[in-house]
């Protein structure tokens, strides 16, 4: 699961289907929704000409879209050395199972739950395969196992969920607004270390402004936070009431899935000492 507080119009499939950069090729799948904007991004991932490719998140287990990764890859003489997952949400990981059986290809994640081999994904781990080299991000957020993939030779990040190329991404449930700040703040500070001029998201449209998209979701995150203790002060008490409130102008459909992100919210206001422990306590169902 992914979330977006943005709009729901974009480009069109085929304009992010086939798109990328010199080493990195998305195939998207099939899987469009409100929660996943026009699907999930799989990355196909080598140096021109080498003989094996890394796949970044296989995606839903959706069998038509694992035989074309596939498929897309030998289109390319290559046959897929590994597979490596962003974070543990479904969208991202439920066909990695399945690619790795018709692949032989390893599966690399931070949950030890989703790994197929016996190699995990940690900090600054450095992947080599197909000629390229991936450096290991380690970005918790959106997810407590969440990492973004740098693509030197391309000045490129592969930003899972932590990054969406419409929109912004909600907390989830397993996720924490304190680690996402600090994970925001990092991929903003390898920005201009590494003069970064591409983010290859888990959904949408790559971003050519790295620096500029990483300082619009600091700023957005500080508006909502604003928002959140408004709503507060105003007398909102449950997750629900604020939503209602600080999310009045978005679908809501996605009201629900708000409400993971004002939870996240609210116990961050709550470490600091600025929201009282019962306003954040319950909520739950109403
Ligand atoms: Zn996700």
């Amino acid at each position: 699961m992914t979330q977006t507080e943005g709009p729901s119009t974009g480009p069109a499939r085929n304009e992010i289907d086939g798109s990328g950069t010199g080493r990195a090729r998305c195939v998207l799948a099939p899987n469009p929704s409100p929660m996943t904007l026009d699907g999930t991004n799989t990355w196909l991932v080598a140096e021109p000409g080498a003989a094996t490719a890394i796949v970044v998140d296989p995606g839903p287990l959706d069998e038509g879209h694992l035989q074309r990764v596939r498929a897309v890859a030998e289109g390319a003489d290559q046959r897929i050395g590994m597979i490596v997952l962003t974070h543990r949400h479904s969208d991202h990981s439920a066909g990695a199972a399945r690619l790795a059986d018709i692949t032989s290809a390893p599966v690399r994640a931070v949950d030890p739950a989703h790994r197929l081999g016996s190699e995990g994904l940690a900090a600054g781990d450095v992947i080599v395969e197909g000629g390229c080299e991936l450096r290991v991000v380690v970005t918790p957020g959106h997810s407590s196992d969440s990492v973004c993939l740098l693509l030197p030779a391309d000045r490129a990040v592969l930003t899972g969920d932590t990054v969406l190329g419409r929109g912004t991404t909600v907390i989830g449930e397993d996720g924490s607004l304190r680690d996402y700040l600090d994970s925001l703040r990092r991929l903003r500070a390898l920005a201009d270390e590494t003069g970064l001029e591409t983010l290859l998201p888990g959904h949408g449209p790559l971003l050519a402004d790295p620096a500029g998209t990483l300082d619009f979701y600091l700023a957005h995150r500080e508006e909502r936070l604003a928002e959140v203790r408004a709503a507060v002060a105003a007398g909102d008490r449950t997750p629900a009431q604020i939503v209602a409130r600080v999310y009045a102008d978005v679908d809501r459909v996605l009201w629900p899935f708000a409400e993971f992100s004002v939870r996240a919210q609210l116990d961050y206001l709550r470490a600091l000492g600025e929201v009282p422990a019962e306003s954040a306590a319950d909520g739950g169902g109403s």
